[in-house]
């Protein structure tokens, strides 16, 4: 991959200095409400013991920032001691925190794998049970790892991968995580800090077979959206750029996708089933075209980076992390915003 990196840099060194002279916990809580959970631990394990800092806040930060993306045992040695503590009003008691994530915890599949990648964890595997369809999971991670990371230029701190054989408790699971229930294609999700998968889909059917091409694609997709999420947490990223990118790395394990997309493409062009820029940009109104919203995403984001390069689209992410908006983002690398790129982008679709 060529050279452009997400940006995924610590700012311990700032705010180490910050820590000296004002309060870094409340610093610390912009970064956590941020959901820029890897940084809020980073951060926080460089100020803990600093001389004036509010050690009970920061533990906090860092319990609750581990509890989000799901390494539940470092959560639970930050939270558990901290009893009814809340570092400011309306914010959770640490108690409260606690006892969800307890019984997330009985709900976790058992079997732990750690994955590494030379001498650093890469994965935190854990499994119902050791079949043949976890052990393709487990396999395809360390790929999926390589490629993703390798497409954004970062290197992601060990992610937590929970494999569940028990359709009923992984719903129940994901409810509790998520506070949302899974959909019915929902066999594999990396929307929050981790990765979530099922082998029976969540309306009670075999999920998908291990030996396909789409199983591997899906693997690296949910791990581009765990990693996406992790890198931007609350910075809003519009379904056709998120669901784009994650196909984008769905593709660099399943290279077939590429040329099924052309193809669905000439069949939403030919049938005049082209989704309209407002759907595409619309978190709502996308998912409710999952047939026509998702080919059209991966066109899109290929389209893009045809256009500006596989650094230009890091380089906009980067700039979409300082702006906060896509539109600003776009205005401020190329002088166009996401209507005059999907004008562009459909231009090249529709015959003329
Ligand atoms: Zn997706």
């Amino acid at each position: 991959m060529p050279g452009a990196r997400l940006r995924f840099g610590c700012w311990v060194i700032l705010f180490a200095s910050l820590a000296a002279s004002g309060d870094a916990a409340s610093d610390l809580a912009l970064v956590y409400n941020r959901g820029q959970h890897d940084k809020v631990i980073v951060q926080a394990n460089g100020l803990i013991g600093v001389a004036g800092v509010n050690d009970k806040a920061l533990r906090y930060l860092r319990g609750m920032s581990y509890y989000r993306i799901a390494w539940f045992g470092a959560a639970a040695q930050d939270l558990v001691p901290l009893g009814d503590y809340a570092p400011w009003p309306r914010w959770p008691s640490a108690a409260q925190e606690s006892a969800r994530l307890a019984t997330l915890r009985q709900l976790a599949p058992t079997h732990t794998t750690v994955l590494t990648q030379g001498r650093t964890a890469i994965f935190r595997v854990y499994c119902d049970e050791d079949n043949d369809w976890s052990k393709a999971v487990i396999a395809t991670l360390p790929e999926a790892y390589r490629q993703v990371c390798g497409y954004f230029g970062v290197q992601l701190a060990e992610t937590t991968a929970l494999i569940f054989h028990d359709g009923p408790r992984y719903n129940s699971f994901y409810r509790t995580w998520s506070g949302a229930t899974p959909t019915s294609w929902q066999w594999a999700t990396g929307s929050g800090g981790a990765l979530l998968y099922c082998e029976c889909d969540a309306d009670g059917k075999r999920a998908t077979d291990p030996a396909g091409d789409y199983f591997r694609g899906c693997i690296a997709h949910e791990f581009a959206h765990c990693l996406v999420n992790r890198v931007l947490g609350t910075t809003p990223l519009p379904p056709w750029l998120n669901e784009g990118l994650a196909m984008c790395c769905g593709a660099l394990l399943a290279p077939n996708d590429n040329t099924s997309n052309d193809a669905a493409m000439r069949t939403l062009v030919s049938s005049g089933r082209l989704l309209p820029v407002e759907t595409v940009i619309d978190g709502d109104q996308f998912y409710q075209h999952p047939g026509e919203a998702y080919p059209q995403a991966f066109s899109m984001a290929r389209f893009l980076t045809d256009r500006v390069g596989h650094d230009g689209v890091i380089n906009l992410l980067n700039a979409l992390l300082a702006e906060r908006d896509l539109d600003r983002a776009l205005q401020r690398s190329w002088k166009i915003d996401q209507r005059g790129l999907y004008a562009a982008w459909r231009r090249t679709v529709t015959p003329q």
